[in-house]
């Protein structure tokens, strides 16, 4: 596997690079984001790993050049854990993945295998709402992990767009045949969401309509 990492500070790369290739990953390294840019376009790379901010030009900034140019190179960003709307950014003008910063080095070689097993064409299965990106291949909602039934929720809920939810329906598709389930599973893990929504200080909020259900609103 050959990938091109881009990485402004050193003496991180450094570390990274060495184990990568210890790990039979060959890396070709570039410090700023015009090298990194002129690097992205050839078509030698299994991956890219970019980093968001660099010098000269961003990590979004190239991410958006190269797959405007249809360039498809799977890519995972990097960026610190704080900035949220840059990993939404980064998913929505076509990241496979991401990381937050500090990560390890077995982590990163985890999704490089992961990424590089699949063909780069492959559909990935993601729906959006405002600022949330549901990605129901890993099950993720903005990069945070969600449960089964968690993930069936919110997509049910993205799919309904404004219109509401009836709680009952939920319980029948979530639960289906499972007698045991309650009426208070629905709400149980509609709190689950809103605490999750709420730590990726999204701009979404899950409204009950009551005596209905529920819908995603805009707050
Ligand atoms: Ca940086």
């Amino acid at each position: 596997m050959r990938i091109l990492y881009v990485e402004d500070e050193k003496l991180l790369a450094d570390a990274v690079t060495h184990l990568l290739e210890k790990s039979g990953i060959n890396v070709d390294w570039a410090d700023n984001g015009e090298d990194g840019l002129r690097l992205a376009k050839k078509p030698v790379y299994d991956c890219i790993v970019l980093d968001i901010m660099l010098p000269k030009m961003s990590g979004l900034e190239i991410l958006e050049i190269i797959r405007k140019q249809g360039i498809k190179t799977p890519v995972i960003m990097l960026s610190a854990l704080s900035e949220v709307e840059d990993k939404v950014k980064g998913l929505e003008i076509g990241a496979d993945d991401y990381l937050a910063k500090p990560f390890k080095t077995k982590e990163l070689i985890a999704r490089l295998n992961a990424l590089t097993r699949r063909p780069a064409l492959r559909e990935t299965k993601t729906l959006k709402f405002e600022d949330l990106v549901l990605d129901l291949n890993n099950r993720t909602i903005n990069g945070v992990a969600l449960t089964e039934k968690e993930a069936e929720i919110l997509e049910m809920l993205i799919k309904s767009g404004d219109k509401t939810v009836q709680k009952d329906y939920i319980l029948a598709h979530v639960w289906g045949a499972d007698m045991m389930a309650e009426d208070n599973y629905v709400e149980v893990y509609m709190s689950y969401l809103r605490k999750k929504l709420k730590s990726l200080k999204s701009k979404v909020e899950i409204k009950t309509v009551r005596g209905l259900g529920y819908k995603l609103m805009v707050k």
